[in-house]
């Protein structure tokens, strides 16, 4: 008899190994299927968001991750002599917002390599490599897929849910008939990896260069790996692009140093939305229900975001405690969220790919004009890639704060621990407050919120907000009470009690 798991995943990428290590911390028995035998070698993403490395703490990875990776400051955008047109600063500071540097660089092949082993903790969780998913069709119950191993022997394996973290050209979204919206966008670029031992560049920012001629970018990464971006211009061919001496020609206009070249590789950088992204039993997450240019980093970031906004939804209805209808609020909040970060990228892109001579002109005019104004120049370099919150879903209606990510301060408990709010939040509902609270049981943890200068309570919740930042953000959304979704969404902000106990 085939035995039947709460989840089938195809494709073992970052996204399908982080929604693995997900669902194994729910306990759900997870079946994944990875049609190779290696982890991919070729890194791709080379840079995460903080919101991404909270995902990471959520399962249990975050310090093997945080050693194999840096942190960067931020973006220049320089003209083609190298001057400053643009500085774009994450402003991360001694308390970065949601806990964690908001830009960071790593090592694909090594951040994969953590995440496959992080799924060895969990014996429900069996991830199976060089076996190929080919086929699957749906019944009311559940799925069954057909799968192909390297020996070319073919077996079913039956699942209630099956998700297609199948990348790009995603088997899964091909056989659900689900088209791709084309926002526009198909552009080729050349992109370096090199070794540099000897780099004396900047290791703190990303350097757009905004040269009309050629656009490129420069990605100070871990150790000593750097990489270089080319906008191919029309005409050009990847063939000839990736010849050893045109690579070293293209390089040698910007690096001194010795250089070992790792790889160089054409990418055309896509702008696409498939239509959508579940049918009945099945749901497409990472690349494989979108694609985005990678201007702002932010393409298996958002595939991330995909796999914490399903993981605590499936579990919750596998477990019989939530309606399917939660599984709705899926697509209805990730694909808007992932259409407006789609957008941004395509913005950055316009200045970056910007070949017009004059054109050129009048943009370094206007970035050099908004820099010598200094509240202008403060602000734009306090930009931060500025992820919006989500919008339509399982959220409380007309509520400031919901959809908005919770920040994530370090605070104290009443025991003397201190770490960063989330290891109190466990990973399920919880909810926050200032003040007293009544006496009932919500079902979820309460945690009693108090400032930094406030004494003690005689509430064995109590936890201390050391440098007031959640305090001042529940100010700002005049709310006492925070209601958190175990993604750390914010389900609601309240003034008072008396909607979120119904007295
Ligand atoms: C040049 C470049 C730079 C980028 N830079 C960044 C960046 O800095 N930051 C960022 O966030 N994003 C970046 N991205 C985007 C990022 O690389 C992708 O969004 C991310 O890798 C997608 O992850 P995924 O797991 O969805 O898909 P993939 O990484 O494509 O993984 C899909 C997996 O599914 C497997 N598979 C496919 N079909 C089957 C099947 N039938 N059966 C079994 N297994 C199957 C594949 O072998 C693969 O392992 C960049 C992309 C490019 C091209």
């Amino acid at each position: 008899m085939t035995p039947l798991y709460d989840v089938i995943l195809v494709g073992c990428g970052p996204v399908g190994a982080t929604v693995a290590n997900l669902l194994g911390g729910y306990g759900r028995s997870t079946l994944v299927v990875e049609k190779e035998i290696a982890i991919h070698p070729q890194p791709r993403a080379i840079h995460f968001d903080d919101e991404t490395m909270r995902i990471f703490q959520a399962i249990g990875l975050q310090r093997e991750i945080a050693a194999a990776t840096r942190p960067i400051l931020g973006m220049h955008f320089v003209d083609r002599q190298g001057r400053l047109l643009l500085e774009v600063r994450k402003n991360a500071g001694d308390h970065p917002l949601y806990g964690f540097p908001p830009a960071n660089v790593f090592y694909q092949p090594e951040l994969e390599t953590i995440l496959h082993s992080g799924l060895a903790r969990y014996p429900h969780v069996d991830l199976r490599l060089g076996l190929a998913a080919e086929s699957f069709a749906q019944d009311e119950g559940g799925v069954v897929v057909t799968l192909r191993g390297e020996n070319g022997k073919s077996s079913t394996v039956r699942g209630r849910y099956l998700l297609g973290c199948d990348g790009a050209s995603s088997l899964i979204r091909r056989q659900m008939g689900i088209g791709l919206t084309d926002l526009g966008l198909h552009q080729p670029w050349l992109v370096i990896d090199v070794r540099q031992p000897s780099s004396t560049d900047d290791l703190y920012f990303v350097r757009q260069i905004c040269d009309p001629a050629r656009p490129a970018t420069f990605v100070p990464s871990v150790g000593d790996r750097r990489r270089w971006e080319f906008m191919l211009l029309p005409g050009e061919s990847p063939t000839e692009m990736v010849r050893p001496e045109r690579v070293r020609a293209l390089l040698a206009a910007h690096v001194a140093d010795a250089v070992e070249i790792e790889r160089a590789a054409v990418y055309t950088f896509h702008a696409l939305l498939a239509d959508r992204w579940r049918d009945n039993r099945v749901f497409l997450l990472g690349d494989a229900a979108h694609q985005m240019p990678p201007f702002l980093g932010q393409g298996m970031c958002a595939g991330i975001r995909d796999a914490h906004n399903l993981a605590w939804k499936l579990d919750r209805v596998l477990r019989g405690i939530a309606p399917t209808a939660l599984l709705d609020t899926y697509q209805s909040e990730r694909r808007p969220h992932v259409a407006q970060i789609i957008h941004m990228a395509r913005l950055a892109g316009g200045i970056i790919q910007t070949r017009r001579r004059g054109s050129a002109i009048l943009r370094d005019g206007l970035l050099r004009a908004a820099m010598a104004i200094p509240p202008v120049r403060r602000w734009l370099r306090q930009l931060e890639t500025a992820v919006p919150g989500l919008q339509s879903g399982y959220f409380a209606p007309r509520n400031k704060a919901a959809g908005k990510l919770l920040p994530q301060p370090t605070v104290e408990s009443a025991d003397g621990r201190i770490d960063l709010l989330d290891t109190f939040l466990g990973d399920d509902f919880a909810l926050i407050h200032i003040g007293g609270a009544p006496q009932s049981d919500l079902g979820m943890p309460m945690l009693r919120l108090i400032g930094p200068r406030d004494p003690w309570p005689d509430a064995p919740n109590a936890i201390r907000d050391h440098n007031g930042q959640l305090s001042a953000w529940m100010a700002a959304h005049r709310a006492e009470i925070l209601i958190i979704r175990p993604d750390r969404y914010v389900f609601g902000g309240f003034g008072d009690w008396g909607l979120v106990t119904g007295d």
